[in-house]
């Protein structure tokens, strides 16, 4: 994709965030690799009124390249970019039901077959550091080792994909199955898949929605 498709498909992705009840407000951010580093979303800005001359783009090690003031959480995007071959693009949500269960600093164990779509037998709960630190980003890269997703606890959770789409609809996802699991919480605790049925689960996922 050129730079001026990339910006403006990331700032769509921010935008479309806030339609689907991910975030409201400023929070949450998105990045897409781009050369050899990153297009990330400014910091503190509604995205209904940036533009794609907006999104800030960031050298290797996080250098702003430009006058714009890259997301406070510049480091965690750089930092998965770097560390995960995997991943073209990160998103950041304060999504309702992730946030609820990250305040409770639990993630999502095999309640439910689904949860294998982030790539592993549960999604975990990255401990607490400060909104922008490389705390943070060292918490967030050991929670998703193995995994597409993860919560942030008393935050909110982070989904990556090998571009913005599917980053989008992994986080939409994974929100979905937070409040399942919150509903569940409500009237009891729910028992959870055997290790063995999410391994065969994890198997058949690896084919799901493949050509025959
Ligand atoms: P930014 O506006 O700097 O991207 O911060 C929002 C956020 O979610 C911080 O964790
Ligand atoms: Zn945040």
């Amino acid at each position: 994709m050129t730079e001026r498709r990339l910006r403006r498909a990331l700032l769509a992705t921010a935008r479309r965030m806030g339609a689907l009840g991910l975030n409201t407000g400023t929070s949450g951010n998105v990045s897409v690799r781009f050369g050899d580093g990153l297009l990330i979303t400014p910091s503190g800005r509604p995205y209904d009124r940036c533009t794609p001359g907006d999104m800030v783009e960031l050298g290797r090690d996080g250098t702003p390249r430009g006058s714009g003031r890259p997301s406070s959480e510049w480091r965690f995007h750089r930092d998965i970019l770097a560390a995960r071959v995997d991943a073209g693009a990160v998103v950041h949500a304060h999504s309702p039901f992730c946030t609820a269960l990250s305040c409770l600093e639990r993630g999502l164990p095999a309640f439910h077959y689904m949860v294998a779509v982030a790539g592993g037998a549960d999604i975990r709960c990255a401990g607490y550091a400060t909104f922008g630190t490389q705390a943070l980003s060292d918490a967030a890269l050991a929670a998703l080792d193995g995994r597409r997703a993860c919560l942030l606890a008393h935050h909110g959770m982070i989904a990556i994909g090998r571009d913005l789409e599917a980053a989008l609809a992994l986080a939409v996802e994974v929100e979905g199955l937070a409040a399942q699991y919150m509903r569940c919480l409500q009237v009891g605790e729910p028992s959870v898949l055997a290790a063995d049925e999410m391994t065969r689960v994890l198997g058949a996922f690896s084919g799901y929605g493949k050509p025959r």
